[in-house]
């Protein structure tokens, strides 16, 4: 046996030895990745309710000569949320899908404020009605600084989850918005539905209205799919994360 038939077997084996380890990596790594996706859409998988911000008679901020209302924005983004949801098989629940306030329509309130506090509350109540529930919220921002923009994340502080699923929300619309530079923030005692709820939730403050460049594009329907599609990526990534471990 010459020098050479040993070179020629050793790197034989090293190469077979590296190919039987590549395949039964590769064999583990989809194991784990098909257990990751079919948790998604198991019993353990939480209900996402999305909450249009406002409706009805509650406008939200108004753009600047009041043709277009928060509210609208709000529910157009949710609904097209809601369909990506619902197309992957996840269960989603809606705080309202039609332009209306859900305040208590039996107990006679007038004033416009006594209405929005009873349909937040009634809002809180669909949240915390499934314990096993995520709540993202969505809004637009308004600032009297026409130049402020960018989507800006909220989340509770009574659910330590809230926050995780905060970060990877900052950190998928970093994607469509490299430079904005806002900071996920605890919404403390600021925001009344994040205050109430003691599931994991979220607000989505997409975008400023006040910003007429960000609202042409908030506007825009293949930006509100973006912005959809970030939310459902995100959320994604926060469950694989944070629930299936
Ligand atoms: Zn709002």
């Amino acid at each position: 046996m010459n020098k050479n038939f040993y070179n020629i077997l050793f790197y034989t084996i090293l190469i077979m030895g590296y190919a039987v380890f590549a395949i039964l990596m590769s064999r583990a790594y989809k194991e784990v990745d098909r257990q990751s996706v079919s948790n998604l859409f198991s019993e353990r998988s939480p209900t996402i309710i999305i909450d249009p911000g406002h409706g009805g008679e509650d406008d939200g901020a108004v753009a600047e000569g009041g043709k277009v209302s928060e509210k609208d924005l709000n529910l157009e983004i949710s609904k097209i949320l809601r369909d990506m949801f619902k197309s992957s098989g996840f269960n989603v629940e809606m705080t309202r899908d039609t332009d209306i306030s859900i305040y208590d329509r039996d107990k006679n309130l007038k004033s416009l404020s006594e209405k929005k506090t009873s349909d937040l509350n009634n809002r809180v109540k669909i949240a915390q009605n499934n314990p096993n529930s995520v709540l993202i919220s969505i809004h637009q921002n308004s600032h009297p600084d026409k130049f402020s923009k960018g989507t800006e994340i909220f989340y509770s502080p009574n659910n330590k989850l809230s926050e995780e699923f905060a970060f990877c929300l900052e950190k998928i619309f970093k994607k469509i918005q490299p430079n904005n530079k806002r900071e996920v923030k605890n919404s403390k005692n600021f925001i009344f539905i994040l205050k109430k709820v003691t599931i994991p939730a979220v607000m989505v403050e997409c975008g400023f209205i006040s910003n007429y460049k960000e609202l042409l594009k908030l506007k825009n329907f293949d930006y509100q799919k973006q912005i959809a599609f970030c939310i459902y990526c995100a959320y994604v990534e926060y469950c694989n994360n944070f629930y299936f471990h």
